[in-house]
């Protein structure tokens, strides 16, 4: 039977951040979690470079039933901060659009980062522990009992992330222990995901496979201006993985091909200067062959603008800017980069992050209901909230 003051369970992002602020309280901390490496998202992100935070970042950037729970830990541990710990380490970074920064070498340099620092101060991490049982004994005092044993401790923190890529260790652990104190977790689904398509159009698309566009791409009131991709599945690239944390089943979305220009009225002025010209010709030089052959009907696509009417030009503007599609479903937990909903932001204090309602329990990161935007908006929640319960805990 083993004493702590902290049991963090989840050896990643967020839980590795809490155990370093802990631990340089001076709390005697231990690490558990079932996978045998700690870290394994943060290996993956990013395509094995780790978008690791973003140079802009605010509530706006997030998705929870609490839009305003977010604003305090991201103030005092800012992507500012976390960027000042990847220069102290000198990780080379660089910045891609929208102020996403990345890892330059590898993911791995943002896992030794956290290793390193959790070694300094002495935290413990133990993996291949899976939980059998937790047990509140009193204020204060949990029991863990584990396949490696039996743990007490004094403040308990659930970073245990989200359901994506089961492969990787993801588990609903978080939420059963919500459960078993009564915190309320609102239903979770996935979210950075890509769309896949009913039978109809699958099949009308497939042969665009590997064509990617900037596009804008809307569902109800959000849209995005990023690339979409179409793939063998269905669609994806960044603007459909944004989308997709706003879509719900049954609802349409709304892609614009063209966002630069106003297709209508390059038709109308095209055909003034140059009413002998192919609409195949124009429309070719805006977007790929196999797209415009696949969206637009092959005999429209021969004549010449000036054999084309007005209401035809508004029909090819409408389907290629105003092109609306319904999605059939997503890929699921499978290829998700996050999980929405979660541990209620209402039931948890946005300065300690400890249970309103359970005195010494913590939850943190993913796990929560808090959903970040594409961008390295995860990452830095994950470093956010681990860093303020660290100061708690
Ligand atoms: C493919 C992919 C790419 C991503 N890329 C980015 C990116 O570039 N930038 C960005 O900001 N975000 C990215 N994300 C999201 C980001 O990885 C997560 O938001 C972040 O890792 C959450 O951190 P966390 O510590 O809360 O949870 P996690 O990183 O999910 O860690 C949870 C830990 O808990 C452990 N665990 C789970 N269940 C149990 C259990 N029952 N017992 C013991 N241990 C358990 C797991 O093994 C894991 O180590 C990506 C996600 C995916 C899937």
């Amino acid at each position: 039977m083993k004493k702590v003051d902290v049991i963090i369970i989840g050896a990643s992002a967020s839980g590795l951040m809490c155990a370093i602020e802990a631990a340089k309280r001076g709390r005697h901390v231990l690490v558990l979690d079932h996978a045998k490496k700690a870290g394994k998202k943060i290996l993956m992100s990013g395509g094995g470079r780790c978008n690791f935070t973003n140079y802009d970042v605010s509530s706006e950037n997030y998705i929870s039933h609490n839009r305003h729970f977010v604003k305090s830990a991201l103030s005092r541990f800012s992507q500012w901060d976390f960027i000042s710990l990847v220069e102290t380490y000198k990780i080379p970074y660089h910045e891609r659009e929208h102020g996403q920064l990345f890892c330059d070498n590898s993911s791995k340099d943002i896992l030794s980062l956290l290793l390193n620092e959790c070694k300094k101060v002495n935290v413990n991490i133990q993996l291949n522990t899976n939980i059998l049982n937790i047990e509140k004994k009193s204020n204060h005092h949990f029991l863990i009992n584990s396949n490696m044993g039996n743990y007490h401790c004094q403040s308990l923190v659930i970073a245990t992330g989200g359901l994506s890529i089961p492969k990787m260790g993801a588990s609903p652990f978080g939420y059963k222990v919500a459960e078993q104190f009564n915190i309320k977790v609102w239903p979770t689904t996935a979210g950075l995901v890509p769309f896949t398509l009913h039978k109809q159009d699958k099949e009308r698309l497939s042969g665009l496979s590997g064509i990617a566009i900037e596009s804008i791409v809307n569902s109800k009131d959000m849209s995005f201006h990023e690339n979409i991709l179409f793939t063998h599945r269905g669609l994806s690239g960044p603007a459909i993985l944004q989308i997709s944390s706003y879509w719900s089943a049954g609802e349409i979305i709304v892609i614009n091909l063209l966002p630069d220009i106003n297709l209508l009225e390059e038709l109308s002025n095209t055909r003034e200067k140059q009413p002998q010209i192919k609409l195949k010709t124009l429309l070719h030089k805006l977007l790929p062959k196999r797209l415009i052959n696949t969206f637009i009907d092959t005999i429209l696509l021969d004549k010449t603008l000036q054999e084309i009417s007005y209401e035809q030009f508004q029909d090819v503007s409408s389907q290629l800017q105003n092109w609306s599609i319904k999605p059939n479903g997503t890929e699921g937990y499978r290829t998700a980069e996050v999980t929405l909903g979660g541990i209620d932001c209402d039931a948890i204090s946005s300065k300690t992050f400890e249970s309103k309602t359970v005195v010494g329990l913590y939850f943190i990161g993913e796990v929560m209901d808090i959903s970040g935007w594409l961008g390295g908006y995860n990452f830095q929640w994950s470093w956010s909230s681990g860093w303020c319960a660290g100061q708690y805990v």
